[in-house]
């Protein structure tokens, strides 16, 4: 194909003789770079993939002699290497994509700031868990909305501060976030151990790593580099050995002409749910991951225990009774599904179980004739995917933070509440605003409730909304809403 191309183009431009072989020159000194890099990279690949394998070859067989091996600390090496080997799969899959232009670009207004704050929220815990401070650093007056493709600036600034927490032990990691003229410049910023500058340029390829001892399979900065790209940017990066790394992403992310007509609303951070205390039981092996659940729910408001064995998670719901489990699919030397079955076994329907893996749903390791899980969520997932799918299973109503929603003009006044009682109030007539806006009839009805549980005071605003409700007059439910959050602040 190569040949027929440059025949092709020879002839039509009508080249002369040494301007002909100049070009056949370096088109084969490109085809052969081209090659030499596909051979490379093949051979880091098959490097890569071999380590872990024979790590799992080799403790495979130690356990089949079972001299000596503790089988437990085998299970995590083999599991650690399966872990890195699906990591593996995942970034070659996303390079394949880029590579092969099979990624398309969407296009679409975001809520700028609230896109950064929530992004910052989902890698707090992260950086807590390694005692860092993870600190956004951008100026008051960034755009409320930008055009973009928000999947892929959150992948690139995820793998960005993913790096800076993993490669930082002490100190601070920042996102700086500039925009002057559309053009947007993100700036991680870590206290980490820093880059040799010889090494500086050779970390966006594929499989290089410098980072020592550090888990990872050195996809990232390749995959994150390769977006930037697509995404019409450039990605920098300054750092010095000891003193930390500075990776830079400018790109230009133009404004919407006019702030969309129905932008989504901005959904308010989940703050707690209506209803009782939930209970719910974490089965991981990892603490690392069993913190990291326990902080994000425990401040929502649920009522959180944790076990890292089967014995002790089996024992653990017998006595507490969970209305939820999260389990782990691949505990060390146990399987996640037997767990889940003997759950079910023993606390028949009403518990739900939540899988949560690495691997995909389909792995092997799931006994087929008996899916014990009420529903399925990889790793590494989104908060808000994961209160999404828990929300789903127990049948929750969130309470979230107030939007900036306006109050509403015109509105009858509703009776003074007390002030104690405003971020709540505020919640709950966020929470009720939120309902009208996707029509929750049901949803609507525990919400109201709720809200004249909280106080006496607020019986007569309960039954003015009730009363807006039988109506069907969701105007008039949404400014009575509005009035809750205005009168408490
Ligand atoms: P991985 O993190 O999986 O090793 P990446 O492609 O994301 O792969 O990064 C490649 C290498 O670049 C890392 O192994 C590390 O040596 C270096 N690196 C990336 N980010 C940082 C950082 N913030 N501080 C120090 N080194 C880093």
């Amino acid at each position: 194909m190569m040949a027929g191309q440059r025949h092709d183009g020879l002839t039509a431009e009508g080249a002369s003789a040494p301007d002909a072989l100049a070009r056949l020159a370096a088109a084969k000194d490109a085809a052969e770079a081209a090659n030499e890099a596909k051979t490379r990279f093949l051979a880091s690949l098959a490097h890569e993939i071999r380590s872990p394998l024979n790590a799992i070859y080799g403790y495979a067989q130690l356990l089949e002699r079972s001299e000596g091996t503790d089988p437990l600390a085998a299970a995590r090496v083999i599991r650690r290497s399966a872990e890195h080997l699906s990591s593996l799969v995942e970034g070659l899959l996303d390079i394949a994509q880029i590579e092969g232009g099979a990624l398309t670009l969407a296009r679409e207004p975001i809520r700028f700031p609230e896109f950064l704050d929530q992004l910052i929220d989902m890698l707090q815990l992260q950086a807590r868990a390694k005692g860092l401070a993870l600190v956004l650093d951008r100026p008051p007056g960034l755009p409320e909305f930008v055009n973009t493709d928000p999947k892929r600036l959150r992948q690139v600034l995820i793998n960005l501060v993913t790096n800076a927490i993993k490669f930082t032990d002490q100190g601070t990691v920042t996102l700086r976030v500039e925009y002057r003229n559309q053009l947007a410049t993100f700036s991680v910023i870590d206290t980490g151990i820093g880059i040799a500058p010889a090494d500086a340029e050779r970390i966006f390829a594929p499989f290089e790593r410098v980072g020592g001892e550090r888990p990872g399979v050195g996809l990232g900065l390749a995959i994150t580099q390769a977006l930037v790209h697509i995404m019409g940017g450039e990605i920098t990066v300054e750092s010095m050995p000891g003193e930390g790394s500075c990776f830079r992403v400018r790109l230009m992310l133009s404004q919407p002409l006019s702030p969309p007509t129905d932008p989504a609303p901005a959904a308010g951070a989940v703050t707690g749910y209506l209803g009782r205390e939930r209970r719910v039981l974490l089965i991981d092996d990892d603490p690392a991951h069993l913190t990291m659940l326990r902080g994000l729910l425990e401040p929502l408001g649920f009522q959180v225990h944790d076990a890292s064995t089967g014995a002790r998670a089996l024992a653990l719901a017998a006595e507490v009774q969970p209305d939820l489990v999260l389990c782990d699919v691949m505990l060390a030397g146990e399987n996640g599904w037997d767990i889940a079955a003997q759950l079910r076994r023993r606390h028949g329907e009403a518990l739900r179980i939540v899988m949560v893996s690495g691997e995909g749903p389909l792995s092997a390791l799931a006994p087929a004739a008996l899916p014990a899980n009420d529903a399925f969520v990889m790793k590494p997932f989104d908060f808000a995917v994961l209160l999404d799918v828990i929300a789903a299973q127990l049948e929750l109503v969130w309470l979230r933070v107030a939007g900036a929603a306006p109050a509403a003009a015109g509105a009858a006044p509703s009776p003074r509440l007390p002030a104690a009682l405003g971020p709540q109030l505020v919640a709950h007539g966020a929470e009720i605003a939120r309902l009208v806006r996707i029509g929750h009839v049901r949803g609507l009805e525990g919400a109201i409730d709720a809200l004249a549980a909280l106080t006496p005071e607020a019986a007569p605003l309960a039954d003015r909304m009730r009363a807006a409700l039988d109506r069907f007059d969701l105007a008039a439910l949404a400014a009575l809403a509005q009035t809750v959050a205005a009168d408490a602040e």
